[in-house]
């Protein structure tokens, strides 16, 4: 798939960040890629990734998650940021109404341009500003998730609360599917 394709891995999947622009989502990735939180803005517009090698059972597997890195401020992300990818982490900032309203709208996009048995994790992120400035509850989010079909989890990146949980239940379920399609 590109360079640095790890001979010695089982599988490599490829999973996507997606939702309004300063939810978290290059936080969350550098947390689970990096365990590092940036302070800093996105020096650059365009399609990053990262990746992790992680061991399911006997297997490993490496992960390579994409982030949009700033193109969903321009409606730019096109169907070539969703092809081949197995999850997706869905994600909205629980101190802001309209990025859990937008999730309707990039469920849409999801379904449109992405595998229809893509994993997709809800993940209402900044679960540390919760006590002060929640406009979403939990219960909300949840409710979505279970209408919808998709997992659901709040998250800190600035805390790393539910970081690794949200990414390995994602990773867990794709390599599920993926070992019971191969039978
Ligand atoms: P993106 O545009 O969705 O990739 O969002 P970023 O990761 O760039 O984060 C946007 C802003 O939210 C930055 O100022 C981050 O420092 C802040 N941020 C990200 N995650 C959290 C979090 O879990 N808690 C808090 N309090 N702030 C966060």
């Amino acid at each position: 798939m590109d360079d640095s394709f790890d001979e010695d891995c089982d599988y490599l999947f490829k999973a996507v960040l997606i939702g309004d622009s300063a939810v978290g989502k290059s936080n969350l990735l550098s947390r689970f890629a990096k365990n590092e939180f940036r302070l800093d803005s996105k020096p650059t517009i365009g399609v990053e990734f990262a990746y992790r090698n992680i061991k399911v059972g006997d297997k490993l597997i490496k992960a390579q998650i994409w982030d949009t890195a700033g193109q969903e401020r321009f409606r730019a992300i096109t169907s070539s940021y969703y092809r081949g990818a197995l999850g997706a982490l869905l994600v909205y900032d629980i101190t802001r109404q309209n990025t859990f309203e937008n999730v309707k709208k990039w469920l849409a996009e999801l379904r449109q341009f992405g595998k229809p048995d893509m994993v997709v994790v809800l993940v209402g992120n900044k679960s540390d500003l919760g006590q002060k400035s929640r406009e979403v509850s939990e219960e909300e989010g949840r409710n979505v998730a279970e209408k919808e079909g998709l997992c659901f989890m709040e998250t800190s990146a600035l805390e790393n609360l539910n970081v690794e949980d949200a990414f390995l239940h994602m990773i867990t379920k794709i390599h599920e599917i993926t070992t019971q399609k191969s039978l």
